[in-house]
């Protein structure tokens, strides 16, 4: 009898992104069609081999703010024997508290924010098999979970093309669709657009009842926020991050804000995956990352004076720079291929991002790190 173990065999491949990965060469008998069909996204690389300069994932390059760590040492309790918040109201209060929104109903909490644009893509943007649904909307250059989450909830998806300098012209977005997903600033390109400009997304999806979904993951580097304009765009969900700016990609925790309906949708997708995403020391020590704002506000600024010494440097080298107003740069070096300038960089002990793919072959994405790191 042959193994199942066997069938599903196992070939170890290099991944785009050039890591290590164990990929399955066949599908698993015991796999449902489903399965064999997701093409998952692919993490930049954890490795463990050597120390490297990580420039690769856009952690943050300092510790989180003290509180938090006293936070996390004060909620290590007996009480860890007790389940969480499910609806996770102390949090959510904070929250709407520090952004001025009017109650804590505005916000929900999920395992970081990547949890909840999963569960926005399943609660708020049509399916294929509905009916009048229309394509979704999101940049051919972007985030790569958005095409993987579209697939996985069976949403169809159009991938308006950026500029040659990778900018979004908003008008690709004021036509008839089923919703729009961007990040600004952009990933990986980090530019940038206007909160009006994004606001006119907002209102001409809200035209045709559609939602126009705002990942700001990277917003505290220098874009613009439009949190202050939810209570008057109730079809617009902006999704925050604690792993970019407040140093807790360890942590896991993400919010959405936006208009109590949206927020009670992604609430009804939660609650049928799983009461309790967030446990009791990543609810503590959230609240305080929150409430410390002072601290963050300085490290954002310091990663901010480091990203301009970078482009400045990196420039008289010859590399070209797109305008950044993220923790992170995406430059090419007109004499160099994409892969070579990779792996010297690796060589020498230092890991950024690199994609196989053809518009952005020639790209690398920097992680602003220390000053001492993007000196080496
Ligand atoms: C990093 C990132 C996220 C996800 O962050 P979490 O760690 O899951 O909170 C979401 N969107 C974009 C564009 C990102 O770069």
């Amino acid at each position: 009898m042959i193994s199942p173990g066997a069938l599903g065999q196992q070939k170890h491949s290099s991944s785009r992104d050039g890591s290590q990965l164990v990929e399955s060469s066949r599908p698993c008998p015991y796999w449902n069609q489903r399965t064999q069909e997701l093409a998952p996204y692919t993490p930049g690389e954890q490795p463990r081999d050597r120390k490297y300069i990580k420039l690769n994932t856009n952690e943050s390059p300092y510790p989180p703010s003290p509180r938090v760590l006293e936070a996390l040492r004060a909620a290590a309790t007996g009480d860890l024997r007790l389940y969480p918040d499910p609806t996770c109201l102390e949090l959510r209060t904070v929250i709407a508290k520090r952004y001025g929104l009017p109650g804590p109903d505005w916000v929900f909490i999920g395992n970081g924010s990547d949890e909840i644009l999963a569960f926005a893509f399943g609660a708020l943007f049509p399916s294929r098999t509905e009916e009048g649904s229309t394509e979704i909307l999101f940049p051919d250059i972007t985030y790569s979970f958005y095409p993987v989450y579209a697939d996985l909830w069976d949403i169809s998806y159009r991938t308006p093309a950026v500029d040659d300098q990778f900018a979004i012209d908003v008008e690709d977005y004021f036509v008839n669709a089923g919703g729009v997903i961007l990040p600004n600033p952009n990933a990986p390109t980090g530019r940038a657009l206007s909160k009006k400009a994004l606001l006119s997304i907002a209102a001409s999806q809200r035209n045709q009842h559609r939602v126009f979904i705002l990942d700001e993951a990277y917003v505290d580097f220098g874009a613009e926020s439009c949190v202050p304009a939810l209570t008057d765009h109730d079809n617009l969900l902006v999704v925050h991050t604690l792993s970019k700016s407040r140093s807790l990609a360890g942590l896991r925790v993400g919010y959405a804000l936006g208009h109590p309906d949206l927020i009670e949708g992604l609430r009804r997708i939660k609650d049928s995956f799983n009461s309790y995403t967030l446990d009791r020391l990543a609810l503590a020590g959230a609240a305080a990352a929150i409430e410390d704002s002072a601290y963050y506000e300085d490290m954002a600024r310091r990663i901010i004076a480091t990203r301009e010494k970078t482009v400045q440097g990196l420039t008289e080298l010859g590399f070209e720079i797109i305008p950044s107003s993220a923790n992170f740069i995406f430059v090419r070096h007109p004499a160099r291929r994409g892969p070579e300038l990779f792996q010297a960089l690796r060589n020498r002990g230092i890991l950024v991002r690199h994609w196989n793919k053809g518009r952005i072959f020639d790209y690398l994405r920097i992680t602003i790190g220390t000053d001492e790191e993007m000196a080496s």
